[in-house]
């Protein structure tokens, strides 16, 4: 290959979803807004969602927007209500005419031992991790199927294929979501409506920050003890792993390249699942 072609090639990798649409739940924070990113420097039109400052969250689709050219959107709506699950999805394809590609992404961790964790957090963490994830999935799926074309992009987790103590409402929904993500996957493989698992270990995002203090007063052992001992202690790389890094998986899984890669569980974890 030439060095032009080579170049065009070059080109073509970075805006790798011109012309299509996203919607990336939970995108105003952590692995949701490098995904976001990640989707918007490719060339994907995206849809911003999840809670935060309302100025804060225009500052940054704002600059999204600028940076990349494409168009940004955002939409407020609260994952924890299954019929403004369903209008997210709704408003985008009015809005942007299509959803191409969903990441459902939006998630919440509780964690304390079985015997003492709260019931209501059970099922807060149950309706955002796993029944938004059937709700958005059912409100896109029909026009993808339609459009014969579709990328549906689960965050899940290394603890949707295995566990941990203390977390015993996170692990179940993330298992639920690597569930769903087969079904999806077998339902939609005739029309080109892929799906597919994302499964971080541990990623440097305000969520694992919060489950520092967390592990901390659980254990009784200081921030850096839980970080070492605890956080990465199944992680064989023994570093966290970075937004930018589920950004490009997610670009690759979303991309016409990806076309034949569906129903998995994609393990980004450093090795931890591979003990
Ligand atoms: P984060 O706290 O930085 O971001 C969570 C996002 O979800 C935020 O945008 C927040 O506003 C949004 N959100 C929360 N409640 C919502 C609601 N009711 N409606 C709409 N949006 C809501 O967390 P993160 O670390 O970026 O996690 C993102 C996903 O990645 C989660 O599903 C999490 O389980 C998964 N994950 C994270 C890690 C990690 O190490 N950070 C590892 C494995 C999996």
């Amino acid at each position: 290959m030439n060095i032009a072609a080579k170049l065009d090639m070059n080109t073509k990798m970075q805006r790798l979803l011109a012309g299509k649409t996203a919607i990336v739940t939970g995108s105003t924070s952590g692995i949701g807004l490098g995904i976001a990113k990640a989707f918007a420097e490719a060339g994907a039109n995206v849809v911003l969602n999840g809670l935060g400052q309302a100025a804060e969250v225009e500052r940054t689709r704002q600059e999204l927007a600028d940076a990349t050219g494409v168009t940004v959107g955002y939409d407020a709506a609260d994952l924890m209500k299954p019929e403004d699950t369903a209008g997210l999805v709704h408003r985008a394809e009015k809005a942007l005419g299509k959803v191409d590609i969903l990441v459902n992404n939006a998630g919440i961790q509780y964690v304390a031992a079985i015997e003492e964790f709260p019931a209501a957090k059970w099922d807060a963490i149950l309706a955002l991790n796993l029944s938004a994830v059937f709700h958005a999935t059912k409100a896109a799926f029909a026009g993808m199927k339609e459009r014969r074309f579709g990328r549906i992009i689960n965050v899940a987790s290394a603890h949707g294929l295995v566990a941990s103590p203390f977390k015993s409402a996170y692990v179940a929904a993330k298992h639920g979501v690597v569930g769903l993500t087969k079904v999806a996957a077998l339902e939609g493989a005739e029309f080109n409506v892929t799906a597919n698992a994302i499964c971080p270990g541990y990623v440097w995002t305000p969520l694992v920050e919060k489950q520092i203090d967390d592990q901390a007063r659980t254990h009784m052992i200081p921030r850096e003890q839980v970080i070492r001992d605890v956080l990465l202690a199944q992680q064989p790389n023994k570093r966290f792993a970075t937004v930018e890094e589920m950004g490009a998986l997610a670009v690759f899984l979303a991309s016409d390249m990806a076309a034949s890669i569906t129903g998995t569980a994609l393990p980004v974890d450093g090795g931890w699942t591979a003990h």
